[in-house]
């Protein structure tokens, strides 16, 4: 009766694989890669001027995203709005007030923003 050895022996395989990255459960890599832990989901776009010379910067919070893809994101929106900016602990900061080509962008993207601030 071997049967039910097949089974058991099916059943504690490799144990569970993480359907994200296709690591088993235990060597999942998807937590460590991805940035903070974010509140609720809401991505804010919103504007600092406070220290900053004229426009000041537009900030954009919230991005579950890991560093590379954020960079790359990064990449695109100061190309769209022409500015210089960086992104630092997973915040974004383009310079000048770029909210409402920021927000449009990011809604087509799928992402639920919010314009922060004034
Ligand atoms: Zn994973």
């Amino acid at each position: 009766m071997n049967r039910s050895k097949d089974r058991i022996v099916y059943s504690t395989g490799q144990g569970r694989i993480c359907p994200e990255c296709g690591n088993p459960s235990d060597r999942c890599t998807c937590k460590q890669t991805r940035a903070q832990p974010a509140s609720d989901g809401i991505v804010r776009v919103s504007r600092e001027t406070k220290g900053r010379k004229g426009k000041g910067v537009t900030l954009i919070q919230g991005l579950e995203m890991d560093a590379v893809s954020l960079a790359q994101m990064g990449k695109k929106l100061k190309a769209m709005c022409g500015s210089g900016g960086t992104v630092k602990e997973g915040i974004m900061e383009i310079q000048g007030d770029h909210r409402d080509r920021v927000v449009e962008y990011l809604k087509e993207l799928g992402l639920t923003v919010k314009k922060a601030g004034g």
